[in-house]
């Protein structure tokens, strides 16, 4: 087993998407009380993300996130635990208050590419089956919370081999899609 730690659900072997999985429900990591979330739908685009805003776990370089439509979540226990950690982010990350993990991220403003999607951890989550991680964003991001640059050809390279291809910023589809909300908004979309 490689030395690199990344995170739970990507060191210790990627779970497979399940053919038919139609969603299930996230726990926050209180022992009692836990705030939950239902997920009406298979989550899409999930994937590592080294930024510095993204929720992980204990010990994790990276958090592992999806998106899922937004019409598809519902806070169903505990929701009065759940505070928003920076409103003035463009994710709104509904956090528990009392053991920090974020049970959804929101996109409150209409006019960003991925309005109408919630971000989710679904290793919050006791179903399998979710759909599995396909690439790692933010890559570089890590050391800006503290992880030493010397490590980084280490951490690509077992991103790599763990069969993630290690990006920067977004992936290339996701990057497309930003750029052409952009032209769409400055009144230049391609035909
Ligand atoms: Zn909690
Ligand atoms: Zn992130």
């Amino acid at each position: 087993m490689s030395e690199v730690k990344l995170h739970p659900s990507l060191d210790n072997g990627i779970k497979p998407s399940a053919a038919d999985f139609a969603g299930g429900s996230l726990q926050c990591l209180c022992s009692t009380n836990k705030v939950e979330v239902a997920i009406g739908a298979q989550t899409l685009h999930n994937h590592a993300c080294g930024c510095s805003k993204c929720w992980k776990p204990e010990g994790a370089k990276f958090a592992v996130i999806a998106v899922v439509p937004r019409d598809n979540v519902s806070v169903i226990a505990n929701g009065e635990k759940l505070a928003i950690v920076d409103a003035s982010a463009t994710i709104q990350r509904h956090a528990c208050k009392d053991c920090g993990a974020h049970l959804y991220g929101r996109i409150e403003n209409k006019d960003h590419a991925f309005f109408g999607l919630d971000f989710v951890h679904t290793e919050l989550s006791p179903q399998s089956g979710w759909a599995a991680p396909g690439f790692a964003a933010f890559v570089s991001s890590i050391i800006e919370t503290g992880t030493p640059p010397a490590e980084m050809d280490a951490i690509r390279g077992r991103i790599r081999e763990i069969g993630l291809e290690p990006y920067d910023c977004l992936s290339p589809a996701l990057m497309d899609a930003l750029a052409a909300q952009v032209a769409k908004l400055n009144g230049v979309q391609a035909k």
